[in-house]
């Protein structure tokens, strides 16, 4: 039997999942392997790497990790401008503009300024390695740079939501190779984020309850899980946009990433890393997106309990997905997190020694 599926927190997004799996049979083939070959992997040309001059002008901290622990630069002179660990740039060609401009316009031609900062973080020096090859320790560091930007970011006036994403393969038109992540603020919430969101605000006033901790006591152990840790949990979702689709959600409940521990973020750490290498043992180094749905912290009423979202882009969308809204997946939720999850699980192994 074919089957529709309703996303956990998104009402109206609909997934379909065909029982055709004879075809389907065939799938990992079907997986787009893209090797990284064909993209310009130009560390001369790099504006992330520690000898070029391109992007100092845009830098905004550079950080070095000292004794173990990280800590900030606040002299840039040449020698530690060869010597950092992990760095910010503010974006040289940002999506959003620093400067408020006064163009608005309303419909049919509804127009407002998308104000915003657009940052860069690049979280080593080395050019040529992915971001799930990045060690757990440069998760960590990497993670709490992230954390450390979040909050200064929603310390700022006109910041409304904090998006941090990053991507394997075509980034923005753009095909540098160097690790990085993005981080873009605007002065509205995001549609997926004010979906999701307005659904923890209902449930929370209705019933009491987050519906994501609701979801985590109910998919732990099932199976749709990759692996738990103490603080977090890896599955793919009961209705997936992509396929192979996973999430990473902390257990207990938590709406603001910037108040995440140190210990915590250590175990995130682990569990991102673990899970992009078992996704590339899965998938090869296939391209995929991340995104981090985190609260908009200046809204009460928008909290969400908050979490990653990992998306392998592994087959194009058909006309169903792009003029519809109904994602088809294959193979089924079920299969994608058994395939995953023996990779993933494996990784964790490997990284905390047990193998
Ligand atoms: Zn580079
Ligand atoms: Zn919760
Ligand atoms: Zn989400």
């Amino acid at each position: 039997m074919s089957e529709l599926r309703k996303d956990y927190y998104v009402p109206d997004k609909y997934v379909l999942i065909p029982n055709n799996i004879d075809q389907f049979d065939k799938f990992p083939e079907m997986v787009h392997k893209k090797q990284q070959s064909d993209i310009v992997s130009d560390s001369i040309n790099c504006p992330y790497c520690p000898h070029s001059s391109k992007e100092c002008d845009n830098l905004v901290l550079s950080f070095v990790v000292k004794e173990g622990i990280l800590q900030r630069l606040y002299d840039t002179t040449e020698d530690e401008n060869e010597n950092w660990t992990i760095r910010v740039f503010e974006c040289k060609h940002p999506i959003v503009s620093s400067t408020s401009s006064h163009k608005y316009s309303d419909r049919p031609f509804y127009r407002e300024p998308a104000c915003g900062y657009d940052l860069i973080v690049v979280p080593t020096p080395k050019h040529d390695v992915a971001l799930s090859e990045l060690s757990v320790d440069e998760w960590t560091n990497l993670l709490l740079v992230l954390q450390d930007r979040v909050r200064w970011l929603y310390s700022q006036r006109g910041v409304t939501y904090v998006a941090i994403y990053a991507s394997r393969g075509l980034d923005n038109g753009t095909s540098i190779r160097h690790p990085h992540f993005h981080i873009t603020t605007f002065s509205a919430i995001p549609p997926i984020i004010e979906k999701e969101a307005k659904t923890f605000h209902q449930s929370m006033n209705e019933s009491g309850s987050c519906p994501a901790c609701d979801m985590i006591e109910n998919e732990t152990n099932g199976p749709r899980q990759l692996f738990s840790t103490s603080g977090f949990i890896t599955l793919v979702p009961w209705a997936p946009t992509y396929n192979y689709e996973f999430w990473i959600c902390p257990r207990k409940h938590s709406t603001f990433f910037s108040k995440v521990t140190q210990k915590e973020i250590k175990d995130l750490a682990l569990v991102v890393c673990s899970s992009l290498r078992g996704m590339d043992k899965t998938l090869g180094q296939a391209d995929f997106s991340i995104a981090f749905h985190i609260s908009p912290e200046k809204k009460n009423s928008r909290q969400l309990h908050w979490h990653l979202e990992i998306y392998p882009l592994v087959t194009s969308w058909s006309g169903l997905e792009r003029g519809f809204g109904i994602f088809v997946n294959m193979p089924t939720p079920e299969d994608s997190a058994r395939l995953l999850g023996d990779a993933t699980r494996k990784e964790l192994a490997r990284l905390i020694g047990v193998l």
